[in-house]
């Protein structure tokens, strides 16, 4: 069965619309998310209701807790801080609820499901390479952990001893080896390539994929500046970093 992996939506309705329309050519029969529903983007209540009733399971990131006030000790940078406060001001009480209510970890189809890292999610660690890679792989049992955060898709795999990281964008799975994947960003992609990430899973293939999509960043963008969000979340989006 094959299911597509969302993470880091960010309230980017734009980017959001492109995934949808993407996954009838994906073949998928289900659709999860690794949370940061919200924050940084201009639609947050459109993005709350698709991911609604889109999503299958969706896991808590950063920005969900902290925009619906469940985590305000975590520490964000100026732009991000400033977009959670206006975020928490277009959310109705019972989209609050919703997030407050995600949990920070799901296990799917054998696969555990975690917004930042395994290891301790609700800390918000983030693997970034080879060394954070082992420790997050050690914090888990399953085969697979699916996980966003970084914003970058990357794979990485356990012999049991060392992690090593795989080249992109699909990844075959082996017996007797254990797999992190990051599947990138919807709204808001890092690695310098601007077009929508998530990862489709196939479990009789043993299979992790990388998709793709470009959307109407300029659009996004002007969202972002309309909303009087900081100019630099619009900027960013044009070039993917
Ligand atoms: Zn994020």
């Amino acid at each position: 069965m094959r299911y597509a992996v969302l993470s880091d939506v960010h309230a980017n309705a734009q980017a959001l619309r492109a995934v949808v329309s993407s996954l009838k050519v994906a073949d998928v029969r289900s659709v999860v998310c690794l949370g940061d529903v919200v924050g940084y983007g201009a639609d947050p209540g459109e993005v709350i209701a698709v991911s609604r009733t889109l999503c299958e399971v969706t896991v808590a990131g950063n920005h969900d807790r902290a925009a619906s006030a469940r985590d305000s000790g975590f520490l964000f940078n100026q732009s991000a801080s400033e977009a959670i406060v206006w975020t928490r001001e277009q959310l109705s009480d019972e989209e609050v609820s919703y997030l407050a209510g995600l949990p920070l970890t799901s296990v799917y189809e054998e696969t555990l499901l975690v917004h930042a890292s395994p290891r301790n999610p609700g800390a918000w660690t983030y693997v970034t390479g080879r060394r954070s890679a082992a420790i997050a792989l050690s914090a888990f049992e399953e085969r697979l952990c699916l996980v966003g955060h970084t914003h970058r898709p990357a794979f990485y795999v356990s012999d049991g001893e060392k992690a090593r990281r795989l080249s992109l964008p699909k990844l075959t799975m082996q017996d007797g080896r254990r797999y992190l994947v990051n599947v990138g960003s919807v709204g808001q992609p890092r690695d310098g390539d601007p077009r929508a990430s998530y990862a489709v899973v196939d479990t009789n293939a043993d299979t992790v994929e990388i998709c793709r999509v470009a959307y109407d960043t300029e659009l996004a963008g002007r969202r972002i500046l309309a909303a009087g969000l900081p100019v630099f979340l619009a900027e960013r989006l044009n070039h993917g970093g």
